[in-house]
């Protein structure tokens, strides 16, 4: 019998899906439907095998995307009947400390992932939106949750606890949970698979760089140590987010310009990172273009990024005790030669090197032969990953 597994990402006003054709791993179709909720139409766009559309679809829920998505693949045969759909899993923002794997959905799992939203106000509850919708059209096709924070379960309390008032950890649950598991997982298991040794005996730094990015130490195949904390702000300066700043800023920058801390909180996520020291652009992209034109606060936004990338893989190896594999992934990690070379300048005292070559061709491996630690770029897969633990489950 067919196992066709589907992932979904529900975003507040966006839906994201990919079908899987399992254990095969054969994508049959993704798309997503954007600017839900925004109007009485949203955008949908899918690509097939060489065929890629962008419509608009009528209707302005999440419900409602669900169910034309689910005709539309009756209607395009991608599935003959519902019933084919063996299962369908859910990225899920914030498991906090209940949820140490990928989990069935039931009405108990529902209800914690919904109390989770305390700690996740923005994407907890529309991930629940996802979950709802989809149990709706289908009730008795199995849905799993996947979540951000469970692969970095397995950290020592020495690297989750946060030096305040424990109360606040145990009342609160404020502590370290950090994000992009899925991610810093998958690239992890994949670039085992190509250096053909068995993940558990590995020292891996995972570094995803895209717009969101974080940092994770990996050792006896388990996260040890991530750069995001108690939210996705903490750890490296990025596209709009600040990343690690001195906390006392933060009710300075209050009293001074009399701010809320809503206002605050949206200043250090929306505004700042790379956005906000250029003063132009969040996207590495553009930012790269003008530093090659002479713009000294591209140069330095760079410079910034690179340097404290580095201090964290410096930091990372001592937590490893030593590095076997870094790994790059992610919009900025997987396509940009100028910034990985950046990171990785005047690192050969950890024994990094890299081929400029295979640097500039984004080539799987860019270690050079005299490097002692493999420097790999692996694409990420959140969607196959968030598939697999679901094919798993069910
Ligand atoms: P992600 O969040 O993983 O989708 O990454 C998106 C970010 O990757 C974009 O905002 C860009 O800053 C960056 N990016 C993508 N392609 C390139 C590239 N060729 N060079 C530099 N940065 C890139």
């Amino acid at each position: 019998m067919a196992n066709k597994i589907m992932s979904i990402n529900a975003g507040s006003s966006s839906l994201k899906f990919q079908l899987f054709e399992m254990p095969e791993e054969e994508l049959l179709i993704k798309g997503l439907f954007e600017r839900i909720g925004l109007e009485d139409e949203m955008f949908f766009f899918y690509s097939m095998k060489e065929t890629k559309v962008k419509t608009s679809v009528k209707g302005k829920t999440h419900e409602e995307a669900i169910n034309f998505l689910l005709h539309f693949l009756l209607e395009r045969s991608v599935l003959t009947s519902l019933d084919e759909l063996s299962g369908v899993g859910h990225r899920v923002a914030h498991g906090g400390e209940d949820f140490k794997t990928s989990s069935l959905v039931d009405q108990e799992a529902l209800k914690k992932i919904k109390d989770l939203s305390k700690l996740a106000p923005l994407h907890n509850p529309v991930n629940v939106v996802g979950i709802e919708a989809l149990a709706k059209e289908l009730p008795d096709c199995p849905q799993v949750a996947v979540f951000d924070t469970s692969f970095h379960q397995t950290m020592e309390a020495k690297n989750y606890v946060y030096p305040l008032p424990y109360r606040f950890y145990e009342e609160d649950s404020v502590r370290r949970y950090g994000f992009h598991g899925t991610s810093h997982q998958f690239v992890a298991s994949e670039a085992a698979s190509y250096l053909e040794k068995p993940l558990e005996s590995l020292k891996i730094i995972s570094c995803h760089l895209g717009n969101g990015a974080s940092i994770c130490g990996i050792k006896d195949g388990k996260s040890v140590i991530t750069s995001m904390g108690f939210t996705p702000l903490a750890g490296l300066m990025m596209g709009t987010r600040c990343g690690d700043i001195d906390p006392s800023i933060v009710p300075f920058l209050q009293n001074e310009k009399n701010l809320s801390a809503s206002d605050m909180d949206k200043l250090m996520n929306a505004e700042s990172g790379f956005k906000g020291v250029t003063e132009f652009s969040s996207d590495t992209r553009d930012i790269i273009s003008e530093a090659e034109k002479g713009n000294e606060r591209a140069k330095l936004a760079l410079d910034m990024f690179a340097g404290r990338v580095k201090q964290t893989i410096g930091a990372y190896a001592a937590e490893l005790d030593g590095i076997d594999a870094l790994i790059f992934t992610a919009g900025i990690g997987e396509n940009s030669s100028e910034i990985r070379q950046m990171i990785c300048e005047d690192l050969t005292f950890f024994g990094i090197q890299i081929d400029q070559n295979q640097n500039q061709q984004n080539s799987k491996r860019i270690s050079s032969a005299a490097s002692s630690v493999e420097v790999l770029v692996v694409e990420t897969n959140e969607e196959l990953m968030i598939v697999r633990d679901t094919f798993d489950l069910i």
